[in-house]
């Protein structure tokens, strides 16, 4: 892959156009005329949205479909020879998650090639200067682009903060490898989140050249899968991804330098975060900005009789979990001999959990001699349902008159 970026020089490095209230394909094509797309002429250009998960358009989850669309018809108008690709979450298929996100829809139409970049074996990429990682799994598909363009919607995380341009890089790796970022040890001697501090060793060698960040529909709270979606309206593009992500953060009512992602990368000088350093072309980008609410440091904030134990999980887990709960909190309790409180614990290496905990995932395996175990990788709510309840579906909970 081409380390060099054709969409900025040191003058523009730090420009971010921000669009906003066009609908996701005019914002896309408006923010997208700030870049000298001209540079991508014959050139091979990765798109690569987030489509890690089986979601519909608008769901606040994954990449607006027009938004991608868009970003195709400006690159094939500069003449480029464009593609969209993804290596989705664990567990979700490419094909099901590019149909199911509406994006497929959008490529055939623009007879755009889709990659399913879990398909070939994957490469080894070196980080020399990595602190946690060093070496990566890269889908094969991806060297073999002059440019990658990041796609992603505005979302926050439970274990990142936020995800935006830089960490949506992390579907370039190869299947179930994403996973080992969620699994490092912690780091002697500091209080860094690992997951934190092995996303910018992967920025400080896969880096998007263009960040086109989907703010039509993104999520709050429980990201990165199970938050409530937040309509913005608007579209970020910057070639600095550290930058559009900083602008972003914004508008989503944080700081990047409180995303430690972003705030560490910029102090490898990988990108600016410091928005008295960028400047966004859009005059009063700020008014757009709308609060997202925050993920909860404790789950038991929103489900105050339940225990999650999560210790390095990923997000493959963490959605399965928290849907499972959105959908059966309210009711598993009615099936459960002891019904005051419930424990769960994801991830590996749980240790000292509470007799009764319901582990699962195979990285709770360790535990499945003396607690109630539910294997997968990920793990499958009917079945998390049935060891609980004895049943695969629950009828809903008819209403009372005061409800
Ligand atoms: S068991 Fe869960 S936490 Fe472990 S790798 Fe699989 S999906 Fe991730």
């Amino acid at each position: 892959m081409d380390i060099d970026n054709p969409f900025f020089n040191i003058q523009s490095c730090s420009e971010v156009t921000v669009a906003h209230g066009r609908g996701p394909y005019q914002n896309t094509v408006w923010a997208l005329k700030s870049i000298p797309l001209e540079a991508a002429r014959g050139r091979r250009v990765l798109l690569k949205p987030n489509a890690g998960r089986v979601a519909q358009p608008c769901s606040g989850i994954t990449t607006h479909p027009e938004v991608v669309a868009a970003a195709i018809d400006a690159f094939r108008e500069a003449g480029a020879d464009v593609a969209v690709g993804e290596s989705p979450i664990t567990g979700v298929k490419a094909t099901e998650a590019f149909d199911a996100t509406g994006i497929a829809a959008e490529a055939k139409k623009r007879n755009c090639p889709l990659i399913d970049m879990d398909v070939r074996p994957f490469i080894e990429m070196e980080i020399p200067d990595g602190r946690v990682l060093h070496k990566l799994q890269l889908c094969a598909d991806v060297p073999e682009f002059d440019i990658i363009v990041s796609i992603p919607v505005m979302k926050m995380h439970m274990h990142t903060d936020v995800t935006l341009s830089v960490k949506n890089m992390k579907g370039c790796l190869w299947r179930r490898s994403k996973v080992k970022l969620h699994m490092l040890a912690p780091i002697e001697g500091s209080d860094e989140k690992p997951i934190n501090v092995a996303i910018v060793d992967m920025a400080s060698v896969l880096r998007p050249h263009l960040a086109i960040i989907d703010g039509t529909v993104g999520m709050e709270g429980l990201g990165p899968g199970a938050g409530e979606p937040k309509r913005l309206d608007c579209v970020v593009v910057g070639a600095d991804g550290f930058a559009a992500d900083a602008v972003a953060c914004r508008l989503m009512g944080t700081r990047a330098e409180d995303v430690p992602h972003l705030r560490m990368g910029a102090e490898r000088n990988l990108g600016v975060i410091d928005l008295n350093r960028i400047n966004v072309s859009s005059e009063n980008w700020q008014d757009w900005s709308c609060c997202f609410a925050k993920p909860p440091q404790n789950l038991s904030i929103k489900f105050p009789k339940i225990t999650v134990w999560d210790n390095n999980s990923c997000s493959a887990c963490q959605s399965t979990l928290l849907l499972f709960l959105k959908e059966f909190a309210d009711r598993i309790f009615d099936y459960l001999p002891d019904k005051g409180h419930l424990d769960i614990a994801i991830g590996k290496g749980n240790t000292d959990l509470p007799e009764k905990t319901l582990c699962i995932g195979n990285c709770t395996a360790q535990c499945r001699q003396d607690k109630p175990y539910v294997p997968g990788c990920p793990p499958v709510a009917s079945e998390i349902l049935k060891k609980l309840t004895g049943h695969t579906t629950l009828e809903p909970r008819k209403q009372t008159e005061k409800e």
